[in-house]
């Protein structure tokens, strides 16, 4: 089993990799925690990252492929994969295209106000990487509760510190965005010429959409 979650930046790509590829026993690759591992790590590789990241630039093409090379050799490989973050642009897709057959490519659609207002309140475990939210958002036919950890600014999995991503302020955010729709949209084209894109509207919070998209997913098991 072997998926792409397309989407915007905060529509949920990682909150729902990250539940689903347990549960399917698949593991869940995300470009963005692993560069900002990376970063994290203070090499001069790290700290070039670090920078573009902070801009809410993309990672150059080839770091990005050479990363996804390594990745994907890992045991937890072996049954299939969520790709959340990758790819980004056509070169990346024509670049994973050569590695893989890809079953599935989830599109995952939230209106742009709801989307600035989930971003902005997305609060990320330091240590783990795990996701939270403390917009509660009630309106235009959405339901979309909070996800608060159980201990305030303490992660539910490690015990880790919350924070927010540096690139999850205003300033940031509009450069992400222009970002996503000038490099990334065109890859829906790419993959519905394909037949491989799967339209999804995200209305509630994880708890409703997990089960409908673990049936979804599940139909691709071999
Ligand atoms: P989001 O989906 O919320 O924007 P990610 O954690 O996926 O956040 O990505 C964070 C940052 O990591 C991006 O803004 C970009 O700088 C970098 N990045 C992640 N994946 C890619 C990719 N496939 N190509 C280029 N840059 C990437
Ligand atoms: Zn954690």
């Amino acid at each position: 089993m072997k998926f792409v979650f397309l989407g915007p930046p905060g529509v949920g790509k990682g909150t729902y990799a990250s539940r689903l590829a347990p549960k399917l026993g698949i593991a869940h690759i995300s470009t963005g925690d692993i560069f900002r591992e990376e970063a994290a790590e203070g090499t001069e590789l790290g700290n070039r990252i670090s920078a573009i990241m902070k801009r809410g630039d993309l990672v150059p093409d080839g770091i990005v492929i050479e990363a996804i090379r390594e990745r994907v050799k890992k045991d937890d490989c072996r049954r299939g994969f969520i790709l959340d973050g990758f790819p980004r642009t056509i070169q990346q897709a024509k670049a994973l295209d050569r590695m893989f057959r890809i079953d599935m490519v989830l599109n995952i659609h939230m209106p742009h106000d709801i989307l600035i207002e989930k971003i902005s309140a997305r609060r990320v475990c330091r240590e783990c990487g795990d996701i939270y939210n403390v917009a509660d958002i009630q309106r235009d036919g959405i339901d979309m509760p909070p996800m608060l950890p159980k201990v305030q600014g303490k992660c539910d999995k490690c015990g880790g510190e919350l924070y927010q991503r540096p690139d999850d302020k205003p300033e940031v955010i509009k450069e992400r965005l222009d970002n996503y729709n000038e490099l990334t949209k065109p890859l829906i084209e790419y993959y519905r010429k394909k037949g491989l894109l799967h339209e999804f509207q995200a209305r509630t919070g994880p708890e409703k959409v997990i089960p409908q998209l673990l049936e979804l997913l599940g139909k691709y098991k071999r």
